[in-house]
């Protein structure tokens, strides 16, 4: 990416090459507008000088032909010198040329002297002089008719004047020429604008009238060495020096306009301002006379305009161009803020989306989920019932262990209530009433004795009903070693037992919990089978809010394998038919639904200990 400073080049560039090209179309346009109005005005002032002149020179063109008129000029010319005929002619021309306003009024014989003037009276006159050479004379002498014009300086007075000459004849001869000389003076004195001069040359480029004083006889262009001769002998301009005026022709422009610029100084002259520089130079010949009449127009002023409509061309483009600038720049950031907001909103559409999919997957994944613990509930309450089913196979597997005991427990009242009962008659008979009272006292003690045995027994059997409740945790442990008493008798073993006072109250379904205790207590005596003298220890302490009742017997304790797999279905190390293997798994399963926990292990001092933990009843707490 190029740097600042190099990015803004082009605009630069641009914003120079534009203001420039305006600035430089501004100039044109105006100066050619100028020019143009320039033009017009000048060829306005052309019309009125031209006319103006024509009217000026128009004015006398008849008068010397009207001195052909008068006797005493014909008399005089023809007669040659007289001396009262000259004195008269004098005093007519004297007369009109003080009524016409001419410079002065002459006549000439066809030798070229004057032979009446009207500046008669003064010591400079005419009179006698020698004019033949004046190209005036000439012409007229030579047409016969009005045709001199001329426009030169006087040879007696080097006064400048514009002649007009005319034959005058008797009958078809020429006598002589009546001369006019009229100053132009007071028309020149009309062009007094210095600001726009004017001027009229002669055919040879030399000004003869101007409004500019410092022009007159100076030269628009160089004379030839043929024409400075010429003027010499007729002496036009009386011998005058006809420096150049330093014009130079820079543009045409048609329609007889072209430019032209003016020295500042040119040799003998030194120009102020508005008579030097730049002109538009119009000119137009007069008819009439081989005379140019040239208006200058300067163009300073249009310049001026050119340049200030330039300038203000200048700042126009550049303020556009700034303003452009502004706007293109608005423009862009506009288009960027739209452009982020777009990737915004595209940024936030993506999201939203991608928020809906991971909520939609999110919803499956929770359906998925809710069905999953819906299938592991249904599964659950099937182990449940498993286990409640396992839980009743395990009791009455229990019963069918005892049932032996049982029927033995059960014989032996039987046996000694039909004894009892046949020996009562007997002294019933003898009238012996006092042993036979003693004899059914003793029978009433065998049959309570027999039904607190079958009542234990449907206790046992029953179904649970599965609901917790505060249960003495003592008396739990006396109805469980009540129903295995018949067993403990047999295999002659003693327990040991110690419970405090007072009793612990533990909450759990007390059915279950004695299944649990007959269970430990029945697995102890296994592991003691064969030894003389068994024994079992049975502890019931409080630990906290928990209740732990121990079972430990003094056997041959837990090896590593019965350690890793005790809790494990149908682990079992005894013979097939004795042992299921589901005891102990049983067991753990109804403790922890108590919220409790059951545990093996080897006593340190040998045997096994089987530990259960369960919550103790609030009330009991309370108590404590
Ligand atoms: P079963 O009594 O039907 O075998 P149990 O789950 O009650 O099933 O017991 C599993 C096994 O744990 C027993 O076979 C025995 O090997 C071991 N066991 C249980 N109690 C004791 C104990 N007090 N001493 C030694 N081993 C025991």
């Amino acid at each position: 990416m190029p740097s600042r400073p190099l990015r803004y080049l082009p605009i630069l560039m641009l914003f120079l090459i534009l203001t420039a090209l305006s600035g430089f179309i501004a100039h044109r346009l105006a100066l050619q507008l100028g020019l143009a109005e320039l033009q017009a005005t000048g060829q306005h002032r052309l019309d009125l000088y031209t006319a103006s002149l024509e009217r000026e020179i128009g004015k006398y063109a008849f008068l010397p032909g009207t001195l052909a008129l008068e006797r005493d000029v014909l008399a005089l010319l023809r007669q040659g010198k007289d001396a009262r005929l000259t004195a008269q002619v004098n005093a007519y021309l004297e007369q009109l040329n003080d009524r016409a306003g001419t410079l002065s009024i002459y006549v000439i014989d066809t030798a070229g002297h004057v032979v009446a003037s009207s500046n008669w009276r003064s010591a400079d006159s005419f009179i006698g002089e020698d004019l033949a050479f004046r190209p005036y004379f000439l012409e007229a002498m030579e047409s016969g008719s009005s045709n001199g014009r001329f426009f030169g300086i006087g040879t007696t007075r080097g006064e400048p004047g514009y002649y007009l000459a005319s034959a005058l004849a008797d009958d078809a001869t020429t006598l002589g020429v009546a001369v006019i000389k009229v100053s132009l003076e007071q028309f020149e004195k009309s062009w007094t604008t210095v600001e726009a001069p004017a001027l009229v040359s002669d055919e040879n480029g030399v000004v003869i009238l101007s409004s500019v004083a410092d022009w007159k006889f100076t030269t628009l262009r160089p004379l030839d060495d043929a024409t400075r001769s010429a003027f010499d002998r007729t002496r036009q301009y009386n011998r005058r020096a006809l420096t150049p005026l330093g014009l130079k022709a820079l543009r045409e422009l048609g329609h007889g306009a072209q430019l032209v610029s003016i020295a500042r100084e040119s040799p003998g002259m030194a120009l102020p301002s508005p008579l030097a520089g730049r002109f538009l130079a119009q000119s137009r010949a007069l008819p009439g006379t081989p005379w140019t009449l040239t208006v200058l127009s300067h163009l300073e002023q249009v310049d001026d305009i050119a340049q200030s409509r330039a300038a203000v061309a200048v700042a126009a483009a550049a303020l556009l161009f700034l303003l452009g600038l502004i706007a293109n720049q608005r423009r862009r950031h506009l288009r960027d803020r739209l452009a982020a907001r777009e990737a915004l909103q595209t940024a936030h559409d993506q999201l939203e989306r991608k928020v809906d999919e991971r909520t939609a997957d999110l919803s499956a994944a929770n359906q998925q989920l809710q069905d999953e613990i819906a299938e592991r509930i249904r599964a659950e309450r099937t182990l449940r019932a498993a286990q409640d089913g396992l839980v009743q196979a395990g009791k009455l597997a229990v019963i069918g262990q005892l049932s032996t005991g049982i029927a033995h427990e059960l014989n032996q009242p039987l046996a000694a209530l039909r004894t009892l009962s046949g020996n009562s008659v007997r002294f019933l008979d003898r009238g012996d009433l006092a042993t036979t009272r003693t004899n059914l006292e003793r029978i009433a003690q065998l049959v309570d004795r027999m039904g607190r045995i079958t009542g234990q027994l449907r206790n046992f059997a029953r179904k649970s009903s599965g609901q917790l409740q505060a249960v003495p945790l003592c008396r739990a442990i006396d109805n469980a070693l009540a129903l295995l008493e018949a067993r403990l008798i047999q295999a002659n073993a003693e327990v040991r037992r110690s419970c405090p006072l007072p009793e612990p109250v533990a909450l759990c379904d007390v059915n279950r919990l004695e299944q649990v205790l007959i269970n430990l207590i029945g697995n102890a005596l296994d592991a003691m089978e064969g030894q003389d003298a068994p024994c079992i220890d049975i502890g019931c302490e409080r630990i906290g809010r928990q209740a732990r009742l121990t079972v430990r017997d003094y056997g041959p304790g837990l090896d590593d394998d019965a350690i890793q797999h005790l809790f494990e279905p149908f682990f079992t190390t005894k013979q097939a038919g004795v042992g299921l293997g589901l005891g102990l798994t049983i067991s753990a399963g109804i403790i922890r639904d108590f919220g409790g926990t059951l545990a093996g292990a080897n006593h340190p001092e040998g045997g096994a200990i089987f530990t259960l933990e369960i919550p103790l009843c609030d009330e009991n707490e309370h108590n404590d």
